[in-house]
């Protein structure tokens, strides 16, 4: 029901004479702009399927170009895995729309490693590709798979996080993305490939293997492990795009050995080309295996991508830029207690120095920003306040005062 009577929005407190519409419910009204607002807040929250109850099945996929525009509204950088991802992707469900034809042709699946340091974004690449394409995502944490027998989570657990995240629809499912992160993990321990018993190595990535081929497994549908009287759910991983994510750290050493003995003896120039202070962009797949994985695994990850370092610019931008960057988050909570919030730009550059100081990435941003706010957010919701500005000296004296050591690092 609208109504131009004088009730004020009881989100923003405009009056109705202020706003367009005013729509009332029970025990208050809601402004237009406040509902456009919450309508937003919730379709952005809410899970992908939920939005669309098709799980991307009647979607209309954009084109690379497209896929990475909205990949750059919430991912700072790393132009180069936005683009391979992009690509990959689109073909992956070119694929799947793919309808059966009379020549031989049949596209074979891309799934993809990308290798870049801690807080990176890699998580969040695939995050953002799951949010576009409305289909079941799940993220598994390759450190805690084990080989079937020995304590840990057996690599079925990986597709029984897919069907909860389908609601257990078993076709959605076999449509879905699963991101694998800590891949690195999982590599081989040591150069001797004999090692039989390497529970967390080598036959991790065997099981692992089986998946990434494309094969019907049988998933034990509450995770966890087997027992004989549970009823499985048959799934086939043919169509699962799977995206991999790992820091490899120390890989770096591997890249500049490799591109070192290829670049000795030339003349002058090529390794003045080479940007030294990220080899990471030089990775290739025999670096992968120099580094511990078996080289089936890799022939299954065709695409392989990395991720820039984060440098100051880069911090700079996570915390003002994207979609829903972290300033834009705590502006929006100040705002739901009527409290305009705003920052002076020497702030932003402070936390961003914070932030280098613990080489977490863009990890170490929420904390600092978090530290910073605490004890705003504790008191000022119980005052009569309408505007706070943070200050240099304001940031200084929150964040010194508390005990770095502690920060708990998202
Ligand atoms: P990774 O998986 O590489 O360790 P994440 O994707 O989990 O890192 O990043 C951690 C957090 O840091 C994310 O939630 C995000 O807020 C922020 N972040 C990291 N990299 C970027 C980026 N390139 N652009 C925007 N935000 C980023």
């Amino acid at each position: 029901m609208a109504k131009t009577n004088n009730d004020a929005c009881a989100f923003c407190g405009r009056s109705g004479k202020e706003v367009g519409i005013l729509v009332s419910g029970i025990s208050g009204s809601i402004c237009d702009l406040c509902a456009i607002q919450a309508y937003e807040i919730v379709t952005e929250n809410a899970p992908s399927k939920k939005t669309t109850g098709d799980f991307g099945l009647n979607h209309k996929l954009p084109k690379p170009e497209g896929i990475k525009a909205f990949l750059d509204q919430y991912v700072i950088g790393q132009d180069d895995a936005k683009r391979y991802i992009s690509v990959s992707v689109y073909n992956h469900y070119k694929r799947l729309k793919q309808k059966v034809t009379t020549d031989d042709v049949e596209i074979e699946k891309s799934n993809i490693i990308m290798v870049g340091a801690t807080g990176t974004g890699k998580t969040l690449l695939a995050r953002t590709i799951a949010k576009l394409l409305h289909v079941p995502f799940a993220i598994v944490d390759a450190t805690v798979l084990t080989e079937a027998g020995y304590v840990g989570e057996d690599i079925e657990s990986i597709l029984a996080r897919l069907l909860q995240a389908a609601d257990y629809n078993v076709e959605a499912a076999q449509r879905g993305i699963v991101f694998i992160d800590e891949i690195d993990k999982i590599a081989r321990k040591g150069d001797n490939p004999s090692i039989t018993r390497d529970v967390s190595g080598e036959g991790v990535q065997q099981g692992l293997l089986k998946l990434l081929e494309g094969s019907l497994v049988n998933v034990p549908p509450q995770g966890g492990r087997k027992h004989p009287e549970q009823k499985m759910i048959a799934v086939d991983t043919k169509n699962i795009l799977f995206i991999c994510g790992g820091a490899f750290d120390g890989i770096e050493k591997k890249i500049a050995q490799r591109l070192n003995t290829r670049v000795v003896g030339y003349v002058s120039g090529k390794e003045g080309n080479l940007d030294r202070n990220n080899l990471m962009k030089y990775i290739m797949p025999s670096d992968l295996k120099s580094y511990g994985l078996i080289p089936e695994i890799i022939g299954r990850l065709p695409i392989l991508t990395y991720l820039n370092p984060l440098d100051k610019t880069a911090l700079r931008n996570i915390l003002t830029e994207p979609k829903n960057s972290i300033i834009k988050q705590y502006i929006k909570l100040f705002e739901m207690d009527s409290i305009k919030l705003s920052f002076d730009d020497d702030v932003y550059e402070y936390i961003v120095e914070k932030a280098m100081e613990f080489k977490l990435g863009a990890r170490g941003l929420r904390s600092i920003v978090e530290t910073v706010m605490m004890d705003a957010m504790y008191s000022l919701p119980s005052k009569k306040v309408a505007e706070l500005n943070v200050t240099l000296e304001y940031a200084k004296e929150k964040f010194e005062r508390s005990d770095t050591n502690r920060l708990q690092i998202a």
